[in-house]
């Protein structure tokens, strides 16, 4: 099991960590759209219009649904919104490609939720993810590394859950969970890696980790199981390219992003099932171990 640690995470680590980057200097930046004049007018004269006094504010309030108001639309949110929009047609009116706004694709909203594709993968993520450690934990109670595998599990389904509530609406505080809560995972399995197998620290950077992963299967692909692992490696990898891929939504509704959550929704049932039959192989590898000990002895 060992080696599996250095091979999967640090593969994991390195494309996670220049995705996290890409997408904070992503969200950092004002966009084509946000900076054109057709939505600086519109902000202007839709804030004029509807946010300019506590008239209009308080009418805004009164009239805003109910789930509008638990997922904090303020009245600038909507005049973003509408303007948003406005704008797409105005691009659109004159021959112009889909722009970005401060940073992202325009998507349809629903419920006051802002990617709900996204925010539907995530959460199934988070479900498989749970539904998967339970298996793990009914099949195989006990493991050399089960204390790992379980907190692992419990930090991918709090990033998913936070994921959920980023895509459901984006604000500072839910991007940052978002982002910290994922990194959170990456950060954990590089300490359990460096911790529950020090001898690792040699060798543990700098390799190409994908490779070395496969590299590991093919050494025991001896072992019936050992192609969940390659397949969740390479599935994962090519999902993560996904990220760097940037195409406007279709429909308004799925863009890259939200294909890469859509991806890694049935990683976890083929990454879980290695695990339990890994860790069966091992606990009958070690049960023969102390039965001929015991012979022995
Ligand atoms: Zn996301």
């Amino acid at each position: 099991m060992s080696e599996k640690f250095k091979f999967l995470y640090s593969t994991e680590k390195k494309i996670f960590i220049l995705c996290l980057l890409f997408k904070f200097i992503q969200s950092g930046v004002c966009s084509y759209g946000d900076r054109s004049n057709a939505f600086q007018n519109c902000m202007h004269w839709c804030g004029i219009k509807n946010c300019s006094n506590s008239t209009q504010l308080a009418d805004f309030e009164t009239n805003r649904p109910w789930y509008m108001t638990v997922l904090q639309w303020e009245c600038w949110d909507e005049c973003d919104y509408y303007c948003m929009w406005h704008t797409v047609k105005v691009f659109q009116y004159n021959g112009q490609g889909i722009p970005q706004f401060h940073g992202k694709w325009p998507f349809y909203r629903f419920c006051g939720i802002q990617e709900p594709a996204s925010m539907i993968f995530s959460l199934l993520n988070g479900l498989v993810h749970f539904y998967m450690w339970k298996k793990f934990r009914s099949t195989v109670p006990k493991c050399p590394f089960s204390s790992v595998w379980n907190i692992q599990a419990l930090l991918s389904v709090n990033a998913w859950f936070w994921s959920a509530v980023f895509h459901t609406r984006d604000v500072p505080l839910t991007e940052k969970l978002d982002y910290f809560c994922a990194f959170s995972m990456v950060l954990y399995s590089f300490y359990s890696l460096l911790n529950v197998i020090p001898q690792l620290k040699d060798i543990s950077s700098g390799l190409l980790n994908s490779f070395g992963w496969l590299m590991w299967c093919y050494k025991h692909r001896h072992k019936h199981y050992v192609w969940k692992c390659a397949a969740s490696v390479i599935a994962v990898n090519l999902l993560l390219l996904l990220e760097l891929c940037d195409f406007p939504p279709w429909k308004f509704i799925i863009d890259a992003h939200a294909l890469w959550h859509f991806g890694t929704i049935p990683v976890p049932f083929l990454w879980y099932s290695f695990l339990i039959e890994d860790c069966l192989n091992e606990m009958k590898d070690l049960g023969l171990c102390i039965n001929l000990v015991k012979k022995m002895g």
